[in-house]
């Protein structure tokens, strides 16, 4: 007679698979906002400078104002909560 216990495996579930599929995918977007805050800007490719459309001539990027780099939407979120916890509620 063989033993049952041996076999007994904990399956996760396909919502138990999904749960830590976003845990994972939000805890590396967390670290990748704390390790590199700053992205490249969209519309300038990094340059910070535009050609207007009708002219060609070369222009600050407005959404970046020439720095070629943006922070993450992440760590717009992550500046707030510390600007949140660091004011805080005097008791
Ligand atoms: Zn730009």
């Amino acid at each position: 007679m063989t033993s049952l216990a041996s076999t007994a495996t904990a399956s996760a579930g396909p919502i138990g698979v999904l749960t830590l599929t976003a845990l994972a995918v939000t805890l590396g977007y967390l670290a990748v906002c704390m390790i590199r805050p700053f992205r490249r800007c969209r519309r300038c490719h990094g340059i910070g400078r535009r050609r207007s459309l009708i002219l060609r001539v070369g222009r600050t990027c407005r959404r970046c104002n020439g720095n070629g780099e943006h922070l993450r939407a992440g760590r717009v979120v992550i500046n707030y909560l510390r600007e949140l916890h660091d004011k805080g509620t005097p008791r």
